[in-house]
């Protein structure tokens, strides 16, 4: 679990550092205690920049991700020092997965009721809280990247097909912390994921439904009622659902002979809507002309037909061991 290399490890605690800086820069929204900096920049940078662009690392380079993310470094410190208790998650290691899952889609409509960044602060270091236990309780990578991290189930829809794998720097050697392991599986007719379970049908099927949801839901603002938090999650669970229907039924209709084609448009459309509804609220905030952003959503769906349908199916593994 060590890390000998010197790009990886700076390329890590470079994204350890931006994290931190940007949880300074969040709190300073609420707080302002530096008045020098425009309110709302630290929200600005989390939302607008480094949550717009992971759907795109994800597709794209999943593998070098799973190499840096911050809050996967800082579940392994520990274990790196050598202090942690080594549990093998074999039994429940499925139970963490779906309690990362739930989590993820119990988080998402929330947002919508509470978007204040002293909130989201307390969520960002709740999660790094969570990540350093579950890297004390739990061997390797078994308790966070490959267990409770939310995140890891947005890796598996989108980072699919990845232009390549990397060597992975925690597992030099595979000390078999986890299986099936999700670093390592190639999605190819080999693979012991190629069936898949209910769980990961309803990440792929609901996905779509969820993501369109999301964006018909306005935020709320004043007072905080049961009906409220009705409203916000009726609309995303809803559709989740209805998408996950159709995803089994087209299953089914096709006999589950084309299902690695069926995960890819599914996987398609989650990430279209993301960015088709997305991309103008960020971009006309600064540069509010429609023509241009209309383009740009266009040459972004574009990339997105050709990466999922005309590039060549390379399933590969987000990373390899040497
Ligand atoms: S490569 Fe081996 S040690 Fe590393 S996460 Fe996968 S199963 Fe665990």
């Amino acid at each position: 679990m060590i890390v000998k290399n010197n790009y990886w490890q700076w390329a890590q605690w470079l994204t350890f550092f931006v994290s931190l800086l940007v949880v300074v820069l969040m709190f300073n929204d609420s707080f302002q205690f530096i008045s020098a900096l425009p309110v709302g920049i630290g929200q600005r940078i989390f939302w607008d920049i480094i949550i717009f662009s992971a759907p795109m690392i994800f597709l794209i380079i999943p593998g070098i991700w799973r190499n840096i993310c911050p809050v996967g470094y800082l579940s392994l410190v520990l274990t790196n020092l050598k202090v942690n208790l080594d549990d093998k998650p074999y039994n429940h290691s499925r139970k963490l997965l779906v309690i990362g899952f739930i989590v993820l889609v119990l988080l998402i409509p929330l947002r919508h009721i509470y978007y204040t960044s002293i909130i989201e602060v307390a969520v960002l270091l709740t999660t790094g809280l969570i990540a350093l236990l579950s890297g004390f309780i739990y061997k390797s990578k078994s308790g966070w990247c490959n267990g409770l991290c939310p995140l890891i189930h947005v890796e598996k829809l989108y980072g699919i097909k990845p232009l390549k794998s990397f060597n992975s720097i925690y597992c030099k050697t595979c000390s078999q912390c986890i299986s099936p392991c999700l670093d390592l599986t190639k999605n190819d007719s080999l693979s012991n994921l190629k069936e898949k379970s209910m769980f990961d049908r309803v990440l792929f099927g609901g996905f779509p439904g969820l993501i369109w949801g999301w964006f018909q839901v306005e935020n709320h603002s004043g007072l905080i009622e049961f009906k409220t938090i009705i409203q916000t999650y009726q609309i995303p669970l809803s559709s989740m659902l209805i998408t996950f229907v159709l995803f089994e039924l087209f299953r089914l209709i096709f006999n589950n002979k084309t299902s690695f084609s069926l995960e890819l448009v599914f996987s398609f459309s989650a990430i279209s809507l993301y960015y088709w509804y997305r991309l103008p609220q960020i971009i006309e905030a600064v540069y509010p002309y429609s023509m241009e952003v209309q383009i740009l959503r266009l040459i972004i769906l574009g990339f997105l037909v050709w990466w999922y349908f005309i590039r060549a199916n390379k399933q590969i593994a987000w990373l390899t061991l040497d």
